[in-house]
């Protein structure tokens, strides 16, 4: 999912539209505003589909007025049963003796389902099925006399992956879990402040980028005071999600100092070295393979070209949430350039092998039009493990690495050869020279390497086996 929020700003909602379609590749299911205005008190507005197609009229904008709003934009993960409901959009929304509070989080409580049955025993009333939920109910229940102080002993009860964007009716609040799973960062717009899970939405609103809020820190703004810094909980070596940089997050973003494009260009660059093919064309599966296949070219001096043209009006094949229309989503959205690849031999490079499904179907495209030899190069590890800290991937069950091995996978696909970065690979990518330290990794990349940083309590209580 993708959050924003800022304070500060006249007609606030604008700036959160704007910042939320910069963001849309977080998320494509549903999308969400709440705004404060002095006077009137808070206004929300939640709609399923894109961002554009409803935070852009100007009827529903007028009913969202204020200088201080967040917003979300979803897509369901491994925590969420069934289709999402419009009760399940966020940003969540709260009355407290103190006054209202919103939230929108990203990422995934992994603790949620114990949390709701200790909370539902207690009393409280759940209006959704979203683990987020958990946030506000346990705010309820915190005897703090101020919101910012029921929010950290609220995330103190939570584990797994949070950043989250709230706001009361004077303040924007921003915090990360104490790995720093998913990203979060600070901006400045005139007087006022953003929050943003991504650079590219502060780009779009003409926003500063100042920082990233900190894994296991707690920022409060408020126009007069400031931003001041807060620390609810102990500290630990920070693990954040390696596949951001490997497919989620925008290459235009910067992730941790780095730029994101910058690194799956670099990444292509190590997989070229790690597992060279001798080939007439390096061509990406767009857009999620097109900086690696640049780094793939460069490195191994193999012509570039754009051998697939994807349709510009479809989204994320993966992000929709049923099989059915993920299996026709490759045709309606990939096409084949016949006059370039017909008799070449060529390389495909892509970000990950999930299911197997598309890398399939493009294989068959690719010699459909009559390639002479298909060659897989793929931007990340095998992925053998789900994710439960706020990425799609399927049960253990459907991932082809997770019963296959390469050579196997390789016969799968049916291609010529079939090779992935290694881990080490990875982490030269992103800037650890020497690869990963085993003893302390810094990053998660539990979905290739099977070590989770955060037990995965609710999903092992379901029968998961680490
Ligand atoms: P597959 O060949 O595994 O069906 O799909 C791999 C391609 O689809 C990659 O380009 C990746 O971007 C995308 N993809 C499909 N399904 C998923 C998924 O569940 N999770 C992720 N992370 N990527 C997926
Ligand atoms: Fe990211 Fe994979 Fe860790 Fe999930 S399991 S947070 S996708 S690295
Ligand atoms: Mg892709």
């Amino acid at each position: 999912c993708g959050v924003f929020g800022v304070i500060g700003v006249t007609d606030a909602a604008n700036f959160v539209a704007l910042g939320l379609h910069a963001l849309q590749h977080r998320g494509q299911e549903a999308g969400g505003i709440v705004t404060h205005n002095h006077g009137t008190g808070f206004h929300s507005a939640r709609r399923f589909g894109y961002v554009r197609d409803n935070f852009t009229s100007a009827k529903l904008m007028e009913t969202l007025p204020g200088d201080l709003g967040i917003g979300h934009v979803r897509y369901s993960t491994a925590g969420s049963k069934g289709r999402t409901e419009i009760r399940d959009v966020q940003p969540f929304f709260g009355e407290f003796s103190m006054g209202g509070a919103a939230i929108a989080h990203n990422g995934n409580i992994t603790n949620a389902e114990a949390l709701r049955r200790e909370l539902i025993d207690r009393g409280s009333i759940f209006q959704s099925g979203s683990d987020s939920e958990c946030i506000i109910h346990l705010m309820a229940r915190s005897l703090q006399r101020d919101i910012p102080e029921r929010m950290k002993d609220a995330l103190r009860r939570v584990e797994g992956a949070f950043s989250v964007v709230a706001m009361t009716r004077t303040k924007l609040i921003g915090v990360r879990d104490p790995l720093g799973v998913r990203p979060l960062v600070l901006g400045r717009i005139g007087d006022g402040w953003v929050l943003s899970s991504e650079t590219c939405a502060l780009d779009i609103i003409g926003a500063e980028f100042v920082r990233e809020i900190e894994p296991g820190e707690m920022v409060v703004i408020s126009p007069e005071k400031g931003v001041t810094s807060h620390r609810p909980f102990e500290s630990r070596q920070s693990r954040f999600c390696i596949f951001e940089h490997v497919y989620f997050s925008r290459p235009d973003s910067i992730l941790g100092g780095r730029s994101v494009y910058e690194t799956r260009r670099q990444i292509g660059v190590e997989l070229a070295r790690e597992n060279p093919v001798d080939a007439d064309l390096v061509c990406p599966v767009p857009d999620s393979g097109t900086p690696a296949a640049i780094g793939f070219s460069q490195e191994s001096g193999i012509p570039y070209a754009m051998g697939i043209i994807r349709n510009q009006y479809m989204g994320r094949t993966f992000i929709e949430p049923s099989e059915q229309i993920r299996n026709m989503g490759v045709r309606l959205k990939l096409n084949v350039n016949r006059a370039l690849i017909a008799g070449k031999r060529v390389i495909l490079v892509d970000d990950s092998v999930v299911r197997g499904t598309t890398s399939r179907k493009i294989k068959e495209m690719i010699l459909d039009a009559g390639a002479k030899e298909v060659h897989f190069r793929i931007a990340s590890p095998p992925t053998a493990w789900p994710c439960f800290y706020g990425v799609d991937t399927p049960k253990r069950e459907k991932l082809l690495a997770a019963t296959m091995s390469e050579e196997e996978m390789r016969e799968h696909l049916a291609v010529d050869s079939l090779k992935f970065i290694s881990l080490d690979g990875l982490y030269r990518a992103v800037g650890q020279g020497e690869g990963r330290d085993s003893n302390c990794p810094k990053y998660c990349d539990a979905c290739f390497s099977g070590e989770y940083p955060v037990e995965p309590f609710d999903m092992i209580e379901r029968g998961f086996k680490l």
